[in-house]
């Protein structure tokens, strides 16, 4: 058997933060995912400052090679309403593509990667795991996703009624023609929002390009919802009419209703497979990389000793910059509980609700800084 400081379930944003800071400290760290990476992963592909600024990213860098899309505007409305554009001077968003921002920061993680293996046993003997018959370590990081497998076998969801997001999402590059035509601006990203306020489609343009999609929180109508999306977006010549793929679709959790376990005895979890998406905008990269930093630093602090009152500090971080979660969620979610008809009104048509409210609260979090470690944080041996 092989042995390491911490094994990480998982390559994604969640998993590739973690590792990466607890590589910087010197921990030894192995990083499983059942994918061989490049892979790519059902996504609109917006990442918000915040998260450029948590990771250290050096955009120049980043982008000698790879698309990233300024985001400069935010053209938000109704499906079929009047729709408004907020415009900033300075980027306020990106777009990446996650088949190369997720393999670019898992490389960069220091890690010993794993790729191409999923995780088929997680046996506890006394105080370690073994992992896959080939690996022992004394603490695992589920990172997995919504389907993490660590989040299962290490305990089955409780009962609940907590309502996934379920999204589908299709990304395509344009063809020179179809570019020319095309009405969208790269640095605009669109939002319409399903006119009973049970969720968002999305039409985003990262130079050649497109990324269009839309999430829900009933799963019933879904494919309807997507279908009429698209039929709109058609007649406005902001999508081709001949769209080269069929869309991907997606679960997962919402923060406020999310039901899964944080922290057990020698075992956490991070990002979407803890369910830490921010309720009002469905992000998940933001939570899943600060989720992962955060869970870097308890473990840290916790110096070897992993019982779950020891990784506890983590469930507290968590609480602290997510909030209480609510468990059950209002009926088709929480936008269309906050907004009766008058008020949806009032705001879509509204330049400053939408600007302040809709955009910068609810979509871009500028309120809330990035987060840092703590100051006198345990980062070496
Ligand atoms: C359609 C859609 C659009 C979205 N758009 C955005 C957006 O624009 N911006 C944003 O911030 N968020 C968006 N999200 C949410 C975002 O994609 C997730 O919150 C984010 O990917 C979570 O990162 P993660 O690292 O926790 O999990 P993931 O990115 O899902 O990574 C999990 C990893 O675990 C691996 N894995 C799974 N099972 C196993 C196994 N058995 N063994 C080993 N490895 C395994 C997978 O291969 C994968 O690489 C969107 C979600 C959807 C569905």
């Amino acid at each position: 058997m092989l042995s390491c400081d911490v094994l990480i379930v998982g390559g994604g944003p969640a998993g590739s933060s973690c590792a990466w800071r607890l590589c910087q400290a010197g921990r030894h760290v192995v990083v499983m995912d059942r994918a061989a990476f490049p892979r790519d992963k059902t996504c609109g592909g917006w990442i918000t400052p915040a998260v450029v600024e948590e990771l250290e990213l050096d955009l120049e860098a980043y982008a000698a090679d790879r698309v990233l899309q300024p985001v400069l505007g935010l053209r938000t409305g109704r499906l079929g309403g009047r729709m408004l554009t907020t415009r900033y001077a300075q980027p306020v968003s990106y777009g990446i593509r996650r088949c190369e921002f997720d393999h670019y920061l898992l490389q960069r993680s220091g890690a010993q990667l794993e790729l191409g293996q999923a995780l088929t046993a997680l046996e506890r003997v006394g105080d370690v795991w073994q992992i896959n018959g080939t690996w022992r370590t004394p603490l695992v990081i589920g990172a997995g996703g919504h389907y993490c497998p660590v989040a299962r076998r290490l305990g089955a969801d409780p009962p609940t009624t907590a309502t996934a997001v379920l999204a589908q999402e299709v990304e395509f590059a344009l063809t020179p023609e179809q570019e020319a035509q095309c009405r969208v601006e790269p640095e605009v990203a669109e939002l319409y929002y399903c006119r009973d306020l049970a969720g968002y489609g999305w039409c985003f343009r990262k130079g050649r390009w497109l990324n269009v999609g839309l999430g829900r929180l009933d799963r019933h109508g879904l494919v309807h919802h997507v279908s009429e999306f698209c039929r709109t977006l058609q007649r406005e010549g902001r999508i081709p009419v001949d769209l080269p793929q069929a869309f991907h679709g997606h679960a997962y959790w919402l923060y406020e209703h999310s039901p899964r376990w944080l922290v057990q005895d020698g075992a956490m979890l991070i990002g979407d497979a803890a369910g830490l998406a921010y309720t009002y905008s469905g992000e998940g990269i933001r939570p899943a990389v600060e989720s992962g930093l955060m869970a870097a630093q308890t473990i840290l602090d916790a110096r070897g000793d992993y019982r779950a009152a020891r990784l506890h500090p983590y469930e507290q971080q968590i609480r602290a910059r997510f909030g209480t979660r609510r468990g059950v969620p209002p009926k088709n979610g929480r936008l269309r509980q906050t907004l009766t008809g008058l008020a949806a009104r009032l705001l879509f048509s509204s330049a400053y609700l939408t600007q302040h409210l809709l955009v910068e609260r609810w979509f871009l979090r500028a309120h809330e800084p990035p987060w840092r470690p703590r100051r006198g944080m345990c980062t070496t041996h």
